[in-house]
């Protein structure tokens, strides 16, 4: 059968694995009729006449007749439901097995698999979401942390999508403006009508520039800040990711240079998720495959969020350790300075960072003491990042971001051309362009490939 966007589709919509209840969810103009071919009422009785939203209480059956699983049937009509065609919603027991039986019976009546995404895509086309608002739900099954959580809330009640909105109407403004004026002679347009044209020009610029901004965020909480642990090897990098884990998963050892590959942990400090890397230390490494880790160490280092500087606190500062402060220096991210092992005699105090404009801390990762200063000092970076994060018009998926780096391209060009004086039509060349591209996000100017392309990164059964 041609996979066409007019077949019914069914697909299990909950989770692998054992569960209490497990839904097989079919959708599409024949649902009922799928419905009703698997699907026995317990009190008899026909489910034609089945009222839109309620539910029927029965069993699934094979062909022949013999009970897969009891099942509560929900029926959904169009556009009334998520996909805005009909849906029955089977409700079943969350075994996979059986639940593979009950979709396996949904296909022997009709229905064919659904695709990745595909219901979601069916909402989009059928016009019960756009782009920006079915990227909210994909990112709502992802997230990883409440803040995110809501982010992706916002997104779906199309927070983004209302701003797009907006800087396409202005710019849809300033493109009339321009054809109005196109049929006069370059040099008899107004002063002032120039002006007004620069001026919503400019502000579509600087909407799309604060856009980008929250670019950073949204990323931040769709897959984390970027925390690198560096320090020379023996500072107690492993330690210290453990004790912040809680849990032993790096290999903790008295062999210098262990650590050589980055290790990666998630936590959730305030609502926002910390990728935490502990890397094989940044020492002039001779050895080939510390080497690797060395270099790993620096690239980490280049587009890290939040730096943790490990130092031994018992030790004086080695030359290895004054070559990390040097390259700290230069270092744009957050940064918090940790002395090490202080359940030993302390010989670093905060002036031997006087270089470095970051908080110093004294811990002990073996022993626990000063995680929570640590935890509270890291919570207080993640609060200063909170304005940033903002009000949910967050362009979080890097389609999002792309388009609108290339409008703020198009509008800085017409701002260009403008101030050149080098004719309105051209002007209205790149507003237009803009006008396109930020159609793009929310999904109208969007072509298939690109549409296809996007449902199918989402996850099957949604
Ligand atoms: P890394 O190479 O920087 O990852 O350092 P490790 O975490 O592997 O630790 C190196 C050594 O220092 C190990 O023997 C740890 O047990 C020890 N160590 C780590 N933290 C502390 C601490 O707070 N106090 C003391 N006394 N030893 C520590």
């Amino acid at each position: 059968m041609m996979r066409g966007e007019r077949d019914t589709i069914s697909q299990i919509a909950t989770p692998p694995g054992a569960g209490g209840i497990g839904i097989v969810r079919v959708s599409g103009a024949d649902a009922l009729h799928v419905a009703r071919a698997v699907f026995r009422p317990a009190r008899g009785g026909r489910l034609e006449g089945i009222e839109p939203y309620t539910a029927r209480y029965g069993h699934i059956v094979a062909a022949d007749g013999t009970v897969i699983d009891e099942c509560v049937l929900l029926y959904m009509r169009a556009p009334h439901s998520y996909t805005g065609e009909d849906t029955a919603e089977l409700q079943c027991h969350g075994g996979t097995l059986v639940l593979r039986e009950v979709l396996l019976r949904t296909w022997e009546a009709g229905a064919r698999p659904a695709e990745a995404g595909e219901f979601t895509k069916r909402a989009f086309l059928n016009g019960r979401l756009d782009l920006s608002r079915a990227e909210g739900v994909m990112e709502l099954i992802s997230a990883k942390s409440a803040r995110a959580v809501r982010a992706a809330r916002e997104r779906m009640a199309g927070a983004l999508a209302e701003k797009i909105a907006g800087i396409r109407t202005r710019l849809l403004g300033a493109i009339a403006h321009i054809e109005a004026g196109i049929d006069f002679p370059e040099d008899d347009i107004p002063e002032a009508r120039t002006g007004a044209l620069a001026a919503d020009i400019a502000a579509a610029s600087a909407d799309v520039a604060r856009l980008l901004e929250g670019a950073d965020a949204g990323r931040i909480l769709r897959e984390g800040m970027k925390t690198v642990i560096v320090g020379r090897p023996n500072v107690g990098k492993s330690s210290l990711l453990n004790a912040l884990l809680g849990m032993e998963r790096a290999i903790v050892t008295d062999v210098p240079g262990t650590t050589r590959d980055v290790i990666e942990e998630q936590i959730v400090i305030e609502g926002i998720p910390l990728r935490l890397l502990d890397t094989a230390g940044l020492r002039a490494a001779e050895d080939a495959v510390e080497q690797i880790g060395v270099a790993r160490t620096q690239r980490h280092l280049a587009d890290a969020e939040l730096v943790l500087a490990v130092f031994d606190g018992a030790a004086p500062l080695t030359p290895e350790d004054e070559d990390l402060i040097v390259r700290l220096r230069n270092c744009a991210a957050e940064m918090i300075i940790l002395c090490n092992k202080e359940d030993r005699d302390s010989v670093l105090t905060a002036a031997d960072f006087s270089m470095l404009d970051a908080p110093v801390l004294v811990i002990s990762a073996q022993a626990g003491t000063g995680l929570d200063d640590l935890r509270r000092a890291i919570a207080e970076i993640v609060r200063r990042m909170e304005g940033d994060l903002g009000d949910g018009a967050l362009p979080n998926v890097e389609r999002e971001t792309e388009a609108l780096r290339r409008a703020a391209e198009h509008l800085r060009t017409a701002q260009e051309t403008l101030a050149a004086d080098m004719g309105t039509d051209f002007v209205s060349i790149d507003l237009r362009a803009a006008y396109e591209i930020l159609g793009e996000i929310l999904g109208e100017t969007a072509d298939t490939d690109l549409i296809d392309k996007i449902f199918s990164e989402f996850c099957i059964g949604k």
